[in-house]
């Protein structure tokens, strides 16, 4: 794509991202795409204690910069969620400021901060300097309209089994589609906490940018955008997997954990066309030794091959012996690279814990998914997936919770060849085509970015006549 080299006004954005994988992957890729606009400058500033735990930060002409969060060494397993998030707020705060008077002071100033709103603090730290500020969100429009809606009190908490919930521009949804801070009320205070504050001091927003597009969830947006200014910006995969306009974009560039690459992609190779399950749970969730026994037993027993990414820290749950005796159809490794790996036409299905990236990645990517949610947006994700997008199935679970191996393995075999299976796979190819479309030059989420760059250009503008 041609760059616009100089057409604005040397804008200046500070983009501020909560320290999570799922969190930093979107926002960056937003970055570049502001970069191809012309003219801007992105700094990217990520706390020093996850700066220090990547494996990978290439982020070619986007600048990185640490604040501190207070724990430069590490969150450990003895630390309070509590503490974390206090200490976030307080030292981060301070250490943002001293960041952004840094630039001030360099003659390279800051005008603009995209902030992740688990930060919502981010945002009292924009204003207090005047700057424009925007809340990049990570999590869908439905999930942050109930926790709008609970953080309003238009939806209180603990809700009531059986009840049907209605939460504006969203189909009726049951407790189990909530996301687990307000479904499973009182497991995770401190979480639900912070969900539900980034709507605190959202007024002051000038502007609220989603990973997702128009026509993914056009009414969640049609009612969002009756409060506030709202733009869809994505799905932000790496251009190359969608559009192929940003030269060179071809993966995230920011790693947590080391990708078994050659191995997955040689392996994948030799397969047929469709006939791989890809099952991943993402970089958080973790499964109880239960659900881990029977999701083991379901692919040893399944007809299918399948590629499996147990992480590190969660080896020690797979049975034991799993990986030799079923090395015949089964690759386990510990991380992969997920978009080659989704984009591979050897895969038929997508096991997924249906965190958002994983979800819109799958869904941009055409392939149906059988969700296996854990926990926080997973399950409402898993609704929409299944319901709404028609994307895929959502695994029945028992009274425990657990989804027993022919509950998942009934899944597979229906996504990947049965009869409901037909529809799910058709409208996989669709929102293929609706994802690029979207991002595509003149497409709802290309169109938002450049009036979001409009809208930035123009302040910086009016600041530097002023
Ligand atoms: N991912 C990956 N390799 C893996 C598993 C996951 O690269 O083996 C990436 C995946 O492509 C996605 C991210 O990690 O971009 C996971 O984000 P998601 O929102 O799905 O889940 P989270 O990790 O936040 O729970």
């Amino acid at each position: 794509m041609e760059k616009k080299e100089g057409a604005h006004h040397g804008a200046h954005v500070l983009v501020v991202p909560y320290p999570l994988q799922g969190h930093i992957n979107p926002v960056l890729q937003f970055s570049k795409r502001l970069l191809i606009k012309g003219g801007i400058k992105v700094t990217l500033a990520v706390t020093t204690s996850f700066f220090k735990k990547s494996i990978q930060a290439q982020t070619g002409p986007i600048r990185i910069e640490t604040f501190s969060d207070g724990y430069d060494d590490g969150f450990q397993n003895e630390d309070s969620l509590e503490d974390y998030f206090e200490s976030l707020k307080k030292v981060g705060s301070k250490t943002l400021t001293q960041l952004i008077k840094k630039h001030q002071s360099l003659g390279d100033p800051i005008s603009c901060v995209v902030y992740d709103p688990f930060l919502s603090w981010a945002l009292d730290v924009a204003k207090h300097f005047n700057l424009i500020a925007a809340a990049f969100f990570t999590q869908s429009l439905a999930v942050n309209s109930i926790y709008y809606y609970v953080q309003r009190g238009l939806l209180t908490v603990p809700i009531v089994p059986g009840n049907v919930i209605s939460v504006a521009g969203l189909p009726p949804l049951t407790i189990s589609d909530l996301p687990s801070f307000v479904s499973r009320y009182g497991l995770y205070p401190a979480i639900l906490t912070l969900v539900t504050s980034q709507f605190s001091n959202i007024d002051k927003a000038d502007c609220l940018l989603f990973n997702s597009f128009d026509k993914l969830e056009q009414e969640e947006m049609n009612w969002m955008a009756k409060q506030w200014s709202v733009k869809t910006i994505g799905p932000t995969l790496p251009s190359i997997y969608l559009d192929k306009r940003v030269e060179g974009d071809e993966d995230y560039g920011f790693n947590l954990f080391k990708p078994s690459a050659d191995v997955c992609m040689n392996w994948l190779n030799m397969r047929e066309t469709g006939s791989v399950v890809y099952v991943s749970f993402g970089s958080i969730a973790e499964l109880g030794d239960e659900q881990m026994n029977e999701l083991a037993l379901c692919l040893k027993e399944t007809n299918n091959y399948f590629l499996w990414v147990v992480r590190k820290s969660e080896e020690n749950k797979l049975p034991s012996n799993f990986v030799v005796e079923t090395l015949e159809k089964g690759l386990v490794v510990t991380w992969c690279p997920q978009l080659e790996v989704l984009s591979h036409k050897a895969v038929g299905c997508f096991v997924t814990h249906c965190g958002l990236n994983s979800t819109l990645e799958s869904l941009s990517l055409g392939v149906p998914m059988v969700g296996l949610p854990q926990w926080t947006d997973q399950t409402t994700n898993a609704k929409y997936i299944e319901d709404v997008w028609g994307m895929g199935l959502k695994v029945k679970v028992n009274e425990k919770g657990i989804a027993i191996k022919e509950e998942i393995e009934a899944c597979i075999m229906e996504v990947m060849e049965g009869e409901k299976g037909k529809g799910i796979r058709e409208n996989a190819i669709n929102w293929k085509e609706l994802a690029k479309e979207a991002v595509d030059e003149g497409g709802s989420s290309d169109k938002n970015i450049e009036d979001f760059v409009a809208l930035i250009c123009h302040a910086e503008f009016k600041v530097c006549v002023t």
